[in-house]
């Protein structure tokens, strides 16, 4: 069978009736009084998505070690996969031709893929890996010994793969067709990813640069959606960079909001990126949703922690991805309403209890910690499952319980009774 015809009878079986045109929307719901947080709901042609709300990420088209329908079942209403990583492996062509990325992954909901600027540029300038951590902001510095592996131009960025060193260039236009080839509901526009190293004049001129190539990104977009007219509308979210300075993150999403094509459509949604801090991230967001129109969406790249999905959430944010949950269960790291610990140490060895006698996940119902332990100490792969299960069920039900709580107006109350419980939880077991 031809690859276009296996597209075809793929797509065929996952379409569900809204192609053509925009189906995709946004209805805001109950608001938080005085603040910019809201709840709501996210119209995908895969199906909706309630919001505030986690978004778990399978980068590589696969959450790893864990079953899509087991993904489902803990409350994950879309995934998030990363174009950098599908671009290399398989190739965006190989995702297309098994009928996009939903299909080929057996995911039947919304996905959404970022744009590959953050990876291209992470993996290849290096937060720490090759940005020497000098004191002064220098934008020319790279850790001794290790070589720069992404170049930045007006028109793209030149990189090498991180797989083979091979090389390779995303410009607007490339990151917009590996997106379209993908199929995600929720796309990105290629950004520049900047560091708090970056000095000043940097990050002004990358903020520039980046809404240029975001104009490119929508004219691109259109271009494509005209072109594959018979396929369901795919979303794109501009993305604000701006790192920590207030009047460049405000710059920046006036910017965006200002862009239109020529048929006078403006980006979908926003993603809030780049260079965030514990400490300055509820004011980051709460800049950038002063400015974002009130009707779109907004994502926020790159986060998990209890206490930074409160401070997003009630400073704006609607949904939000993190890699977090999944990559530390797999070194045994668990979340639970009381804190975090790790399971493979030696004082679980004979601990009969579940990870977290508050959780209704399936690893809580069914396992307990010391035969967890004992999977990490046997290097067993369903230690791995398990503790994902856990740590997303902990994510996706800690947001669950905020969008109720923003909806009951008791979103104060129940904020502080969680992150009370986890903050004191995190001090007496790591004092
Ligand atoms: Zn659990």
């Amino acid at each position: 069978m031809t690859a276009s015809r296996m597209a075809r009878d793929a797509r065929s079986t996952h379409v569900t009736g809204h192609s053509g045109g925009s189906s995709f929307g946004f209805t805001v719901g109950a608001r938080l009084p005085g603040r910019h947080g809201r709840t709501g709901v996210m119209r995908t042609p895969h199906g909706s998505v309630r919001t505030p709300a986690f978004i778990p990420v399978g980068t590589k088209a696969t959450v790893k070690a864990v079953l899509p329908e087991a993904m489902r079942e803990i409350g994950a209403q879309a995934l998030l996969a990363n174009a950098y990583h599908l671009y290399l492996q398989p190739g965006p062509d190989i995702v297309a031709a098994g009928g996009g990325l939903a299909a080929f992954m057996n995911w039947h909901g919304p996905t959404f893929t970022d744009s590959g600027g953050f990876q291209v540029m992470s993996l290849g300038v290096g937060f720490k890996k090759v940005i020497a951590m000098e004191v002064t902001p220098d934008d020319r510095a790279t850790a001794a010994g290790k070589e720069r592996l992404a170049h930045v131009d007006e028109d793209g960025v030149t990189f090498k793969s991180h797989l083979d060193g091979a090389r390779h260039r995303f410009t607007p236009e490339i990151s917009m067709g590996i997106q379209h080839q993908l199929g995600a509901d929720v796309m990105f526009a290629f950004d520049e990813l900047t560091t708090l190293m970056n000095t000043r004049s940097y990050q002004e001129e990358s903020l520039a640069r980046t809404h240029r190539w975001a104009s490119r990104c929508l004219a691109e977009h259109r271009r494509l959606t005209r072109e594959r007219g018979d396929r369901p509308y795919q979303a794109l979210f501009g993305v604000v960079q701006g790192a920590q300075y207030e009047d460049l993150r405000r710059t920046a999403c006036r910017g965006l909001e200002s862009l239109k094509d020529e048929g006078g459509n403006g980006f979908d949604g926003y993603g809030i990126g780049g260079a965030l801090e514990k400490h300055n991230l509820g004011a980051i967001v709460g800049w950038c949703c002063d400015e974002l129109p009130d009707d779109k969406p907004r994502h926020l790249l790159g986060i998990s922690e209890p206490e930074d999905l409160f401070a997003a959430i009630e400073n704006g944010a609607d949904t939000f991805d993190c890699v977090q949950p999944s990559r530390v269960a797999r070194s045994g790291s668990i979340y639970t309403r009381g804190g975090r610990f790790n399971v493979s140490n030696a004082r679980y060895k004979a601990d009969f209890t579940p990870l977290d006698p508050d959780c209704d996940c399936y690893t809580c119902a069914n396992y307990t910690r010391a035969y967890l332990r004992h999977l990490f100490k046997a290097k067993e792969m369903l230690a791995a499952t398990l503790c994902t299960i856990h740590n997303e069920r902990f994510t996706l039900r800690l947001v669950d319980a905020i969008r109720d709580a923003i909806d009951a107006g008791v979103y104060d109350d129940v904020k502080s009774d969680i992150l009370g419980r986890w903050t004191a939880g995190n001090r007496t077991r790591f004092p």
